[in-house]
């Protein structure tokens, strides 16, 4: 990211598990965890909309001269993986590979910055068996005998579960109640009618081998996989360790995945929180309905990419809408934003070398910044551009001063 002259100011951004905005001014490095996909039918515009979001925090944090260490898994084994590489007749490895291959590029034609340390589910097991063993060790989690009927290609294999009964900190993240928790754990990945489970949100920390699924070593544990959260947990606390600044995702994550992940972490290190703060992103609607692969109703980034949309188009409508309300993607969307970028762009193709920089582009660049720092403005700071191109083309002159912080700021290339 070009570097401005200047600093922005302090982030704020609207924390779930406090339910406030609030200011996060982290120590340099900042620290962000963002849940990455499981590789299949990436990327749809939900996705998107979530990796640019936390693309914007990113780049609030590096104009703040922070040093950011951005870590983001692939849960590149999982149950809905392995049921979509059976459907297709394809083994989920090449499954995985390829979707895994076509996010890394919608993300670059999109801008957003890559992380620090992109990690696979499937590298992090030897780190997840350390972890469970160690929760077994420490009286945290139990285990279930499964049989051979069951599935189980090993004698004596057990599946392992925490034990929720033992967690106090357990609600934090999302508090919502009990009955609330019930009626999306199922939906979400959970298994409560499992039996011989303690409780039935207890969550899954390894999945004994079974017959035609993919399994690691244990080694104590016995072959096997890992659950969904476990991994999440372990591979934060791998690269950034407790308290970390920003744990983000889709709202759709907050229960159970970040409940689960941040109880598990604080059954391992006895310590909290997990995260600082818990930024969530509004799910993104098409047809009436949320989008999502489960439902089919998907608008797939490379579709649109194929059809000739500019990528930085595409970009501009996600930004036109705020990170925190939800939303439905039309094709009125597109069509509003290819004329926000053509006046965009004529209004930069008037940029000349001078050092010149009027007031109005001083304060629009002090506009993008404050409209960002607070809770990721993304729309307010497109209006103080759109303001800035409309006084351009009337004939203001124009410098390179706003097309560097759209740049580096909001990562749309205007001078190429
Ligand atoms: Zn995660």
């Amino acid at each position: 990211m070009p570097q401005l002259s200047g600093s922005g100011e302090p982030l704020r951004v609207h924390d779930s598990a406090s339910g406030t905005v609030r200011t996060v001014q982290p120590q340099s490095p900042a620290r962000l965890y963002v849940c990455g996909i499981t590789p299949y039918d990436a990327t749809h515009l939900g996705h998107a909309a979530t990796y640019l979001t936390f693309d914007l925090l990113q780049r609030v944090w590096l104009d703040g001269h922070l040093d950011v260490v951005y870590v983001q898994n692939v849960t590149d084994v999982d149950e809905p993986l392995l049921e979509r590489a059976a459907r297709d007749g394809v083994h989920w490895e090449d499954l995985a590979a390829r979707e895994i291959d076509l996010f890394r590029q919608d993300m670059e034609a999109l801008r957003i910055l890559a992380p620090a340390h992109y990690v696979g589910a499937v590298e992090g097991i030897p780190e997840d068996v350390d972890s469970i063993r160690s929760l077994l060790a420490n009286g945290a989690a139990y285990r279930i005998p499964v049989s051979a009927a069951e599935g189980a290609v090993q004698a004596q294999a057990q599946d392992v579960y925490l034990d929720l009964s033992g967690q106090p900190t357990f609600g934090e993240v999302s508090h919502l109640s009990r009955a609330q928790m019930l009626e999306v754990f199922g939906e979400r990945g959970g298994d409560p009618d499992r039996q011989g489970k303690r409780d039935a949100l207890d969550p899954l920390l390894w999945r004994a081998a079974r017959e035609d699924e993919p399994s690691w070593p244990g080694e104590s544990l016995g072959a096997g996989r890992p659950g969904w959260h476990i991994e999440c947990s372990t591979i934060a606390l791998t690269y950034l360790g407790m308290r970390f600044d920003v744990q983000g995702g889709g709202t759709d994550l907050i229960f159970p995945h970040h409940e689960m992940s941040a109880v598990q972490a604080t059954a391992l290190t006895g310590e909290q929180p997990f995260a600082r703060a818990y930024v969530h992103q509004a799910m993104v609607g098409y047809q009436g309905e949320k989008m999502s692969k489960s439902k089919g109703n998907l608008v797939l980034v490379s579709a649109l990419l194929r059809d000739g949309v500019d990528p930085m188009v595409i970009r501009l409508a996600l930004l036109a809408h705020h990170y925190r309300t939800p939303w439905e993607w039309t094709d009125q969307d597109l069509v509003a934003a290819a004329q926000r970028w053509s006046a965009w762009l004529v209004a930069a193709s008037q940029a000349d070398e001078t050092e010149e920089v009027s007031d109005l582009e001083t304060r629009t660049v002090q506009q993008i910044r404050a409209r960002l720092a607070d809770d990721l403005d993304a729309p307010g700071a497109v209006a103080a551009v759109d303001a800035w191109a409309a006084a351009a083309t009337a004939g203001l002159p124009v410098s390179r001063a706003v097309p560097s912080a759209v740049d580096a700021l909001l990562g749309l290339d205007l001078l190429s």
